[in-house]
């Protein structure tokens, strides 16, 4: 019988490996007997040491133990994120062509490794710790990851994989992982909604999926903290104990890094115990000037400290939930998954959000998205026929953020919603901002915000030999269309000149925008919504004013030959007189823009309807904005 296809969840602090045997899943201890191991890697002078016990020399060898590659991964050197993580690591990262590279001691040498490399040796590890369990050699694997991961994050991944010698049959999504653990998929007429709610060791990612068929996962949003999880209960901890010991013995640990890696690593193992007991206590020998320590911490204190760090998890979820348009009664299912959602106070914050919609907890949170690994390894290893699960699990993702162009000179117009699936595509007809204008600047923007300066610039062409047309004649078509793989393709074509086609391609790597920055601009967007939503009407009312005297211009150019040239006279220079005005105000006052709108209909429209009688009214089609 050919060897079983592991399933192996690659996290950010903690990895977990599994696989589907003898009818079920077993998730694998590791040769210390934990069933998640640290994704820890130290760089020693005589070895390289993975996991737990990378972990527990890290102390006296800061700068040689690597740990949150998977942060890295699949990001050039200049990415934001890489910028700014590495102001907090303890080791190098130095620019190789472009790329990150962690610089490292080992065996009396420098040596620098790719985030690639580094988490090549942690699947290593998870492989050879399903050998050591299986007793023969395994390079089949499922390996997941988060779900707003891009082409070029999942691609370093699967290179990760062949390092370590593993054939890596397919990357799945983490919640959808989850969702399969619990078996939600099973039994399914029809549709079910799940929030997947996935508090780890430094990140929090909630996902709203929709399976239907009981094979097809898709997508709805994505929202989260790419800095919230574990770590930050940890600290919670390591400050109160610090403080403690402070008053204790009037001396400041926290200027020692020894004892601060000691007393953050007791305050972990604190944490965990409070999850189940309501006391926990920490005794650390000779912590600090030979001072023995010696403190408790009550569940409620705790859980005090922390909270509100836990309830801000609950915004992301009312952000997810607003994204995917849906209201917290159509959740069918919730799903826990990471390890702090052990934490029983998170798991109460969360019941009652859903009023008291019980969350799934059958499985370890820690552990499902392996397990939902392995089950998916098990489908593709053609074990499939022990499971009643059905086919393989095809995954759609949506747009993390809005795509769109500039118009009018300075706002972006939204071509496609942030959230919404992909593959994507929409057309729209443009207009020109001046009459005797032939090429236009396609400005293609990404963002939440109102004006173009807001908002990133992630690429610009210009399409020129454009056919001259009266302004605000639409005509020009632009289409946004994004594939499967996330990459965006934006056209121009004169509908007049079909040949005269341009285009620019715009992969998610290139120019778009990290998870941290997704996150950044959604904060951002918040933060502007009452100026923006100002603003927005402005912009609207504005367009409507410039819209309707174009209409009234060309109602004049068009106007049969027994119309009166007095009217047309009134008419046209009441036009150019609000096209003047518009111009020279561009960001007028709203109230000054209704009533400039106000007034020129009341002036306008008698005349137009005049002007309009010889050969009934015309047809006119606004376009989606005007290009510049
Ligand atoms: P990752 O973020 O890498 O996916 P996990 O989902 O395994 O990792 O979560 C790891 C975090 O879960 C760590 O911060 C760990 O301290 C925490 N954790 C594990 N078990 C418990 C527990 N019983 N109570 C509270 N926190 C826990
Ligand atoms: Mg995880």
């Amino acid at each position: 019988m050919a060897s079983p296809t592991i399933g192996i969840d690659l996290g950010t602090t903690y990895s977990c490996v599994a696989v589907f045997q003898h009818g079920k899943v077993e998730i694998i201890a590791n040769d210390e007997g934990a069933l998640t191991t640290p994704s820890c890697v130290a760089f020693t002078d005589t070895e390289r040491i993975i996991g737990e016990v990378a972990v527990s020399q890290a102390v006296r060898n800061p700068e040689n133990t690597v740990f949150d590659v998977k942060r890295m991964m699949g990001r050039p050197f200049s990415d934001p994120t890489v910028q700014e993580e590495m102001k907090n690591w303890p080791f190098a990262v130095v620019n190789d062509r472009g790329n990150p590279a962690i610089k490292v001691e080992y065996k009396g040498e420098r040596r620098q490794f790719s985030p690639e490399e580094i988490s090549s040796m942690i699947l290593g590890k998870m492989k050879e710790t399903a050998e050591a369990y299986l007793g023969e050699p395994i390079t089949d694997a499922v390996v997941t990851v988060p779900a707003y991961f891009n082409n070029r994050q999942r691609s370093a991944t699967m290179d990760a994989g062949k390092i370590a010698g593993l054939n890596i049959r397919r990357i799945i999504n983490e919640p959808t992982a989850a969702a399969l653990a619990y078996g939600l998929d099973k039994n399914l007429n029809g549709e079910k909604t799940i929030l997947v709610f996935d508090l780890g060791g430094g990140t929090f990612d909630v996902s709203i999926l929709k399976i239907s068929s009981g094979s097809r996962f898709q997508v709805l949003s994505t929202a989260g903290e790419t800095h919230l999880g574990g770590q930050d209960f940890d600290n919670t901890l390591v400050k109160y104990f610090a403080d403690e010991f402070k008053k204790q013995h009037k001396k400041d640990l926290t200027e020692s890094r020894r004892a601060m890696r000691k007393l953050k690593a007791a305050s972990e193992q604190a944490k965990r115990t409070l999850s189940c007991s309501s006391q926990a206590r920490v005794d650390i020998d000779s912590l600090y000037r030979g001072i023995h320590f010696n403190c408790s911490i009550s569940r409620s204190r705790f859980e005090k400290m922390c909270g509100e760090l836990f309830r801000r998890t609950l915004d992301s979820v009312e952000q997810a939930l607003s994204d995917a348009k849906l209201k917290k009664s159509s959740i069918d299912d919730v799903v826990m998954v990471g390890g702090s959602t052990r934490i029983p106070k998170v798991q109460q914050l969360l019941e009652d959000f859903f009023d008291g919609k019980r969350v799934s907890k059958d499985i370890n949170p820690d552990e499902a998205v392996a397990c939902g690994a392995a089950l998916q390894g098990a489908i593709l290893g053609n074990d499939s026929n022990k499971l009643d699960l059905i086919g393989s699990v095809t995954l759609q993702d949506v747009i993390p953020l809005s795509l769109g162009i500039e118009v009018n000179g300075f706002s972006m117009m939204k071509m496609l919603e942030r959230n919404t699936e992909i593959p994507a595509c929409r057309s729209e007809q443009f207009s020109l901002g001046s009459d005797k204008q032939t090429s236009a600047q396609v400005k293609v923007l990404e963002g939440e915000r109102v004006m173009t300066s807001d908002n990133n610039v992630i690429g610009e062409f210009l399409i020129s030999g454009l056919v001259e047309r009266p302004r605000g004649e639409p005509g020009i078509k632009v289409t946004f269309d994004v594939n499967a793989d996330g990459i965006l393709r934006v056209s121009a074509v004169d509908t007049k000149k079909s040949d005269n086609v341009m285009h620019i391609t715009i992969a998610e790597s290139n120019g778009r925008l990290s998870a941290a920055e997704v996150d950044r601009m959604m904060r951002e967007a918040e933060q502007f919504r009452e100026e923006d939503d100002a603003l927005r009407k402005r912009v609207n009312v504005r367009n409507e004013l410039e819209g309707y005297v174009i209409m009234g211009l060309r109602t004049v150019d068009q106007a049969g030959d027994d119309a009166s040239e007095e009217d047309k006279k009134t008419a046209r220079s009441t036009c150019n007189e609000v096209l003047e005005w518009l111009e020279k105000n561009r960001l007028a006052e709203l109230d000054e823009l209704t009533y400039w709108l106000q007034s020129t209909k009341e002036k306008l429209s008698p005349l137009l309807q005049k002007l309009n009688s010889g050969d009934g009214s015309r047809q006119y089609t606004p376009s989606a904005g005007s290009m510049h």
